[in-house]
């Protein structure tokens, strides 16, 4: 039954192969000889199957355990250096006709103030956020075949990528819509978008099916067989994820990466990012009614599996969590933060009126993207704005050749740099700026080529004269 060549979510994903996974990491969670032989397959750095990843979650001994999360931050060191790739989401509509009962959008919402965003107000969401200094962007909208047909999200693309202010620009949209047909993820690759992000929220088909009563999303074949759409229409990079916190995370966790097994099976290309989002409370949604909530502690082991499991994979945690929860977990493995957030349709511009909310969770780290900036470089981390890869062609199985052969280093580095400094000189506080520079100085001498290093130099000096977009 378990195939991960198959094209069918009951075969690729096969309960049964999850529930065997799940058996076997549990009676070798105290078999050491086994851990240690995963751990030195681990340090080869070419990732572990499901199975050997699962044995290594449910692993019970402390010292092995901090085994795991040491080689995790070992791992992504190696692989992303100390770049965090910055983007924030753009909530372009909250109107919903599904029945997702974690989620306050679902239609049976009567009292949540229900938006859509017209062009105009796109375009003041998007020079808001440009003049943040925000250059990546990933749109989030609600399922509604009337009210944000791909038509919208499709002029929604044409006129972020349209706005340019000031020094501003949105140079990659990521797009996180639901699941739809292969001629529509033409279109979308066809629009320029950057990675399509689509969390399964639940990988087990009894608990979706109840999670998701009512709606197109209720279709669990349709939703799980969704990337392999998005891969025929010609989308390169996608984006997986689950809502931790609806199903028993053991499950979650193996499923995952079954599902990671099987892109790259047929399509030769892993997932672009995993995000690890955990359920929180919102407008009519109480987080406490899910039984299945995860601790700090087995949080971050599911960061540092996922990141020993799938080192060429980014990973992405949003400010549904708390500043402490981020620092914590960035090490082991987040490749890409989101900063000064706001999941409100229209809330960049305006702030809500407390009681006309159409938020879709509470933001836990409600720091400005600057506050998130300054934080990162104290902690030695470089907050990256680039785009370069996707805009120079390298998506995809190209992408993950160069990170497979660590190449993307040799550009990735200078690439931050230089799009810090456009930050620096266009958005920072004073004391940023003054952090900034000496962040810069001091990660110059880390580029090992002489001549990238001089060029990066040149260009360094050419931003500061106001130009701008220089990449590897
Ligand atoms: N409507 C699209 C879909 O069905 O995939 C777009 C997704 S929605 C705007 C973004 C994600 O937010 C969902 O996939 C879900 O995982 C997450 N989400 C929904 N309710 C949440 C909650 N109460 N707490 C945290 N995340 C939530």
């Amino acid at each position: 039954m378990y195939n991960p060549r198959s094209l069918r979510a009951e075969e690729f994903i096969s309960d049964e192969e999850v529930r065997e996974t799940l058996e076997y990491a549990e009676k070798n969670k105290d078999n050491t000889e086994l851990i240690d032989r995963i751990l030195e397959k681990a340090k080869q750095r070419k990732g572990l199957d499901h199975r050997e990843a699962s044995v290594l979650l449910a692993c019970s001994d402390k010292k092995k355990n901090r085994e795991i999360i040491e080689l995790a931050c070992q791992i992504k060191k190696d692989f992303y250096g100390n770049r965090i790739v910055m983007f924030a989401p753009l909530y372009l509509s909250n109107y919903c006709v599904n029945g997702c009962v974690y989620c306050p959008y679902h239609l049976k919402n009567k009292h949540i103030r229900r938006k859509k965003l017209s062009m105009d107000e796109i375009r003041g969401e998007v020079t808001a956020l440009q003049d943040m200094g925000h250059k990546r962007l990933a749109i989030e909208s609600g399922e509604d075949p009337e009210m944000n047909p791909i038509e919208y999200i499709l002029e929604s693309i044409r006129t972020i990528y349209s706005v340019k202010h000031k020094n501003g620009a949105i140079r990659r949209v990521n797009v996180n819509i639901a699941a739809t047909t292969v001629e529509n993820y033409r279109k979308l690759a066809d629009a320029g978008i950057g990675t399509y992000i689509l969390f399964q929220e639940t990988y087990n088909r009894e608990s979706y099916e109840k999670l998701h009563p009512t709606g197109p999303k209720h279709n669990y074949a349709y939703h799980t067989e969704a990337m392999d759409r998005a891969m025929e229409g010609g989308i390169d990079d996608v984006g997986l994820g689950v809502l931790f916190g609806l199903e028993l995370y053991r499950y979650e966790f193996a499923a995952l990466l079954m599902h990671a097994e099987h892109l790259e099976a047929v399509h030769g290309v892993g997932p672009h990012t995993i995000s690890v989002p955990r359920i929180k409370k919102a407008d009519d949604i109480d987080p406490a009614v899910f039984d299945n909530g995860i601790s700090d502690d087995i949080f971050e082991k599911i960061v540092a599996c996922i990141r020993i499991a799938v080192p060429y994979t980014g990973m992405i945690i949003s400010t549904r969590e708390t500043a402490e929860c981020r620092e914590r977990i960035l090490r082991c493995g987040i490749s890409q933060i989101s900063g000064g957030s706001k999941t409100s349709v229209g809330g960049y511009c305006e702030p809500e009126p407390e009681d006309e909310k159409s938020e879709q969770f509470d933001v836990s780290d409600t720091r400005t993207l600057d506050e998130v900036v300054n934080w990162l470089m104290k902690m030695d981390c470089i907050p990256s704005f680039c785009t370069a890869c996707y805009r120079e062609g390298r998506t995809g199985d190209r992408f993950m050749e160069l990170c497979k052969n660590q190449q993307i280093q040799n550009c990735c580095h200078p690439n931050a740099l230089l799009t810090l400094k456009e930050y620096l000189e266009d958005y920072a506080s004073e004391d940023t700026k003054i952090t900034g520079e000496k962040l810069i100085e001091k990660e110059l001498l880390n580029i090992t080529s002489e001549k990238v290093r001089e060029t990066t130099r040149n260009r360094l000096s050419e931003i500061s004269r106001g130009g701008r977009d220089f990449r590897f």
